[in-house]
C-alpha cells in the first residue's frame, strides 16, 4: 500500500501545467497562449475536446466500463487516462507488437487499452505488486474476451526481470514495454529492459513530465509524492536522452510518456 500511494499520479492536475503553468514564469504563460506557439494544448476546454470528439465516441465499451469502475476506487488518480489508452492501443497497432510485458498494471485500464490492441495470440506479461486493484478490474478484461493474452504475475518488478535475464531467449524478445510503476526503479528498469526488448522495439515510460513539476522552481508548493519522485524522473529524462542505444520521444500525452526506440 505505502508503495502503491509512493506513485500515485493525477492526470487532471497536468492542466495547470498545459496552460503554461511555469510558476514564476509569466512571460512563457502568454508565449505559450499566442497563435503558432509549438504546442497547441492550451486549455482545459481543449483537452475536453479532445475526448469529447475523439476519445469518448471511439472508446470500446469494455475500456468504458473499466474507466467507470476504476473511477469508483479510491486510488483512482493511478489510471491511465483516456486519451493515453487511446494512443496506447494505436501505437501497438502500427508496430504490430505481439510480444509486450507491462510494469504496473492497477485495475488494468493500459493493460485492456493492449490486450485489445494485441492479435489473438498476442501476449502480455503484467506485472504488480498488488493483485487486488488487478482482479477488480479483471472481469472487465475476461467479458472483453482478451484474458487469455495476460500472463499476470505479483510482486516487484525487478527481480523477475533480473531472472528473465539469465535465459538468453528472453533476450530482444519484446516488441512493446509499457513502464508505469515505481518511479525511481525506471533507471534500474531501463538497464535490464533495453535487453529484453528487441533492436526496433519500443519502450515507453510513463509520467516523465511528472504533474510538470520537471519545469517547477526547486521551491514551488508540491505535493509531498510529486517532490519526492520529481529528482528521479529529472535523472532517468536526462539519462534516456544521453543513450545512444535508444531513439526517443518524449510526449505530452496524459503526464507525459517517452517512446524510447532500440536501435542497437
Ligand atoms: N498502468 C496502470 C493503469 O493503466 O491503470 C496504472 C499503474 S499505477 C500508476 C502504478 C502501479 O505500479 C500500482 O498499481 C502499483 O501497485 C505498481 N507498483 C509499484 N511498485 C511496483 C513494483 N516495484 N513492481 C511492480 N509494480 C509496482
Ligand atoms: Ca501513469
Amino acid at each position: 500500500m505505502a508503495e502503491v500511494a509512493k506513485v500515485v499520479i493525477h492526470p487532471n492536475e497536468n492542466q495547470s501545467q498545459q496552460n503554461g503553468e511555469g510558476k514564476g514564469n509569466e512571460n512563457q504563460v502568454s508565449r505559450h497562449q499566442e497563435v503558432g506557439h509549438k504546442s497547441l494544448l492550451q486549455s482545459d476546454a481543449l483537452y475536453q475536446y479532445i475526448l469529447e470528439t475523439s476519445v469518448y465516441p471511439r472508446e470500446p465499451e469494455a475500456m468504458k466500463e473499466l474507466r467507470e469502475l476504476t473511477a469508483k476506487h479510491p486510488w483512482n488518480i493511478m489510471t491511465t487516462s483516456a486519451d493515453e489508452g487511446q494512443f496506447l492501443n494505436m501505437l501497438l497497432k502500427l508496430i504490430n507488437a505481439k510480444n509486450t510485458m507491462e510494469i504496473g498494471v492497477y485495475t488494468g485500464y493500459s493493460l485492456l487499452a493492449t490486450a485489445l490492441a494485441l492479435p489473438e495470440d498476442g501476449k502480455i506479461l503484467a506485472m504488480d505488486i498488488n493483485r487486488e486493484n488487478y482482479e477488480l478490474g479483471l472481469p472487465v478484461i475476461q467479458k472483453a474476451g482478451v484474458a487469455h493474452k495476460i500472463e499476470f504475475k505479483e510482486g516487484p518488478a525487478l527481480p523477475v526481470l533480473d531472472q528473465m535475464l539469465q535465459d538468453e531467449k528472453n533476450h530482444g524478445a519484446f516488441d512493446f514495454i509499457f513502464v508505469d510503476a515505481d518511479k525511481d526503479n525506471y533507471i534500474n528498469y531501463h538497464k535490464r529492459l533495453i535487453d529484453l526488448v528487441k533492436v526496433g522495439g519500443v519502450i515507453g515510460y510513463d509520467n516523465t513530465l511528472w504533474n510538470g513539476s520537471v519545469v517547477a522552481a526547486e521551491d514551488a508548493p508540491m505535493r509531498k509524492y510529486v517532490k519526492y519522485y520529481r529528482d528521479f524522473v529529472l535523472e532517468l529524462n536526462k539519462a534516456l536522452a544521453a543513450d545512444p542505444t535508444i531513439e526517443i520521444c518524449m510526449l505530452p500525452v496524459g503526464d507525459g510518456i517517452t517512446l524510447c526506440r532500440r536501435i542497437n
